[in-house]
Order: C-alpha cells, then sequence, then structure tokens
C-alpha cells in the first residue's frame, strides 16, 4: 500500500479526519528468489544506492536487505553534518556533487529531510594552520565551491560561545563554508527507504546476510537468516562490516573497523546556528532543532565491533570542548553513543568492483560518510548499471590500493586512526 505524497495540504486534511489516512511509508517485502541487484545493508548508501537504480537507471528489480530495522546504523547515529570543505580536489568534486544533492533532496525524495545550510566554520588556531585552510579554501574556490576566510570579530559575531582567547589554542579565525549544515538522519534513512520503496524496490528488514555465493563466473547471490537469494549482482554497503562480509566472498579489503562516539546535552535555548569545529584538537559542535547541543571528537583508535560509548573518549572529547567553549561546563549530556566506522588507510572511501566478477562495494567512508550519502548512491547505482564508474567517483576504485594511488586527504600516511 503506498503511503501517498506528503505535503502541508495533505497534513491539513489528515489533521481534520483523525490521522487515519496515513499508511507505512515502505513496504515490509518478504525476499524472493531471486533479484537483478541485492543491495545488503539498509543504510543510508545501501538505500540510496537502491533509489537512484530504479529512479535514474529504471532498474527496479532490487532488493536491500537489512539485518536489523532500517535506520539502527550509522545512518542514524552520526553528527547529521553535511559539507564539502575538502582538500584533494577530486574529493571537493564528489563531495560538492554530494552537496548539490542534499540541496535538492527534499523535492526529490518528497519527504522533510530538515536540510539546514547554516555554515560549517573552522577554526584555526596557528599561522600554519591558516596556512593549510588558506589552501583549502582556495582549491575549494578554484572549483567554484564556497568558502570564506574570517577573522576573530567575525568568528566572534558567528559564534560568540567560543572563547576566542583561551589559555592554549587561542583561535587566530576560522574558514566558514556558508552552504555547509545539518540534515536530520533519520529522515534521509526513512525518506531514502520510502522513496525506494515507491520505486518498486523491496526492502527486507530482520535478514542479515550469513555468506556470499560465488561460482567460477562470479557472484551469484547470497545466503539469508530469511533463506537463498540469487542475484546477477550483489553490492555490499555494510560500512563497519564490510571486512566481514567482503571475507565471505574470498576478498580482504584495506578497511579496519573502530568506534566512533558522539554525545548530546540537555535541550537549551538556541545559543549556536553554526556548526563549529575546533582546529586544535578533534572536536565539532552543532545545535540540533530540538535544543540539544550535539558533538563528537575521534575513533577510538582500537578495533572493534562495538557500538558503545566510552569514558575515557569522554573525558578527552569533554577537554577539547571546553577549551573551546567553556560555556559547555554548565550544560547535562544526556545522551552518549558509538557506530563502526570502517576505516581505510588512506582516509578516502571505495565504490569500485572487486576482485570477484558483479560483486560491488561501497564502503570506506570512515568518519565521513553521512554527508556522501547521496553522491554514493547516485555514483553506486551508475557503477552497477553501466559497469563502469561515475566521473565524480572514479578515483574511489579499491585497486589503488594495490599500485600506490592512495587519496589520502589530511597527508597523515596510513594510520586509520589519524583520518
Ligand atoms: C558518532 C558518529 C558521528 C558521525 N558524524 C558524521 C557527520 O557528522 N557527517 C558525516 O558525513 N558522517 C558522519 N558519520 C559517518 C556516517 O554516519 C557513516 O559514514 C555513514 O552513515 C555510513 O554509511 P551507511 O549510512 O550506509 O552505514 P550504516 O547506516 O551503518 O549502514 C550499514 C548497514 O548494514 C547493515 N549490515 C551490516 N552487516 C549486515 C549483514 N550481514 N546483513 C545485512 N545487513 C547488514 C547494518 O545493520 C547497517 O544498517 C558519523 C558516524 C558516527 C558513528
Amino acid at each position: 500500500m503506498s503511503s501517498g505524497s506528503y505535503s502541508g495540504l495533505r497534513l491539513f486534511l489528515e489533521g481534520l479526519r483523525g490521522h487515519r489516512g496515513w499508511s507505512r511509508a515502505w513496504n515490509k517485502a518478504t525476499p524472493r528468489a531471486r533479484y537483478r541487484v541485492v543491495i545488503v545493508g539498509g543504510g543510508g548508501h545501501g538505500l540510496a544506492t537502491a533509489f537512484y537504480l530504479a529512479s535514474e537507471f529504471g532498474i527496479t528489480d532490487v532488493a536491500v536487505l537489512e539485518k536489523g530495522p532500517i535506520g539502527l546504523g550509522n545512518v542514524g547515529r552520526n553528527t547529521t553534518l553535511v559539507r564539502s570543505n575538502y582538500f584533494h580536489p577530486d574529493n571537493v568534486r564528489f563531495y560538492e556533487f554530494s552537496l548539490k544533492l542534499w540541496e535538492g533532496i527534499e523535492r526529490t525524495l518528497n519527504f522533510n529531510a530538515m536540510v539546514s545550510q547554516r555554515g560549517t566554520l573552522n577554526l584555526f588556531h596557528t599561522e600554519a594552520q591558516r596556512d593549510l585552510f588558506t589552501r583549502r579554501a582556495n582549491g575549494m574556490r578554484l572549483q567554484g565551491v564556497d568558502a570564506l576566510a574570517l577573522g576573530r570579530d567575525q568568528v566572534r559575531a558567528i559564534a560568540p560561545l567560543v572563547d576566542l582567547d583561551n589559555g592554549r589554542y587561542p583561535v587566530l579565525g576560522g574558514f566558514l563554508q556558508p552552504r555547509g549544515g545539518t540534515v536530520r538522519h533519520d529522515a534521509v534513512a526513512w525518506g531514502y527507504a520510502r522513496a525506494a520503496s515507491r520505486a518498486g524496490v523491496d526492502i527486507i528488514e530482520d535478514c542479515e546476510v550469513t555468506g556470499i555465493r560465488r561460482d567460477a563466473t562470479g557472484v551469484t547471490g547470497v545466503e539469508t537468516t530469511r533463506g537463498a537469494i540469487g542475484a546477477d549482482t550483489v553490492c555490499l554497503a555494510v560500512a563497519g562490516h564490510s571486512s566481514h562480509l567482503a571475507a565471505m566472498a574470498g576478498v580482504r579489503l584495506p578497511i579496519e573497523s573502530h568506534v566512533l562516539q558522539a554525545f548530546v546535552t540537555e535541550a537549551v535555548k538556541p545559543v549556536l546556528d553554526v556548526v563549529v569545529t575546533y582546529g586544535a584538537g578533534h572536536f565539532y559542535i552543532s545545535q540540533s532543532d530540538k535544543g540539544g547541543l550535539v558533538f563528537g571528537g575521534a575513533i577510538d583508535g582500537y578495533n572493534t565491533y562495538g557500538q558503545r560509548g566510552t569514558l575515557p573518549m569522554a573525558e578527552e572529547v569533554a577537554a577539547a570542548g571546553l577549551t573551546m567553549m567553556p560555556g559547555l561546563a554548565r550544560l547535562k549530556v544526556v545522551r552518549q553513543w558509538g557506530g563502526v566506522m570502517d576505516m581505510t588507510m588512506d582516509g578516502s572511501p571505495i565504490i569500485s568492483a572487486t576482485p570477484v566478477p558483479r560483486l560491488i562495494l561501497n564502503g570506506g567512508w570512515c568518519y565521513g560518510g553521512f554527508k556522501a550519502i547521496p553522491a554514493g548512491g547516485m555514483t553506486t547505482a551508475h557503477l552497477i548499471a553501466r559497469g563502469e564508474p561515475h566521473p565524480v567517483a572514479a578515483h574511489f576504485d579499491l585497486n589503488r590500493f594495490a599500485n600506490g594511488r592512495t587519496i589520502d586527504e589530511r597527508g597523515v600516511g596510513p594510520f586509520p586512526f589519524l583520518h
């Protein structure tokens, strides 16, 4: 049963009749014996890939297999930040492609994703950092992407909570991407699931993939907790479980799994209407529409599939946050959680064919895969449908690790915990 079109008028009319006309946002499909494309993982990237396969490439014989309910993976655990302020020119192009898709996402999906382009402000604290950020901003502007250099007074005006003169790392200025901001993460999962389902895709929840079937010609399907399912093409979009799933097909990936945590405070009146990242430690913060201050830091640095918070990271993040915004000390943290990150050795993702014919990989998103969901979905769908990489994602091939073309966005070397 279709959920129909969502609009202000429909909301008003449903209100008049006691909201009895709403139906499920997406159909609870039961698995069929065979599909043209099976996508493993009902997170942002799996659902977006399915949606664009159907809407852009006319391939609707698609199933998305999700081991739990939709939206409980990283897509529903992140800090909702979107931006395209990258350094590597190919990365700027890819993330800008994504940001442009975000700008029209609510119309595309007919879903309120609460896209808020409130700006992303990166603070800098040393002259060397100013130079680095200037190079990045100039590179962005050369590609027509918005980036503004701000002095201390402008930073103070935009983010009065920031202590510019803190004793340890005084703030010298900042760089603003005005079109950066936030998008409601759950709405992204629900919006893509609903739109894909409306386009004819089967969304199959509580269906864990336990094996990948292959013969001499390549992949032939998957084994699941709900039986075997045949497929012409299998796409892995399982984020922190990428290595685990690829190993089922005999493929070893240059990906480690680490926990990344986030925190939210009690709700307060509006105090911060821009996303701020601290340049002297790993800390970023924004205020949600409910009023809570949402913030996070770095990965824990050891391999794990745990989705829990830890006290040492809470201390580290709090220390960075209080140095930057001492006023935060007055707030209570009400929740802390974690998600399993798929950290590659160069900090950039993988959208690629694999050594197993017709087994496609979308993964290695490290910290930053939420902002990439529209572009990741579109380019993965392109790769599946056309059999060749999309021009803005061609550099994300798996072979780069074998032949030395790594894309080290931050210039820190092959150490996942530094990306
Ligand atoms: C705390 C935190 C903060 C973050 N903040 C940001 C941010 O501000 N901006 C940003 O751009 N990125 C951020 N990220 C990263 C971003 O959330 C991820 O990179 C992105 O969501 C990963 O892609 P996904 O949505 O497809 O993953 P997921 O939502 O994790 O989807 C993968 C799915 O695969 C399923 N799965 C796994 N194994 C199997 C199996 N065997 N069978 C079937 N299904 C399976 C999982 O259940 C899961 O639902 C953050 C992540 C975390 C944890």
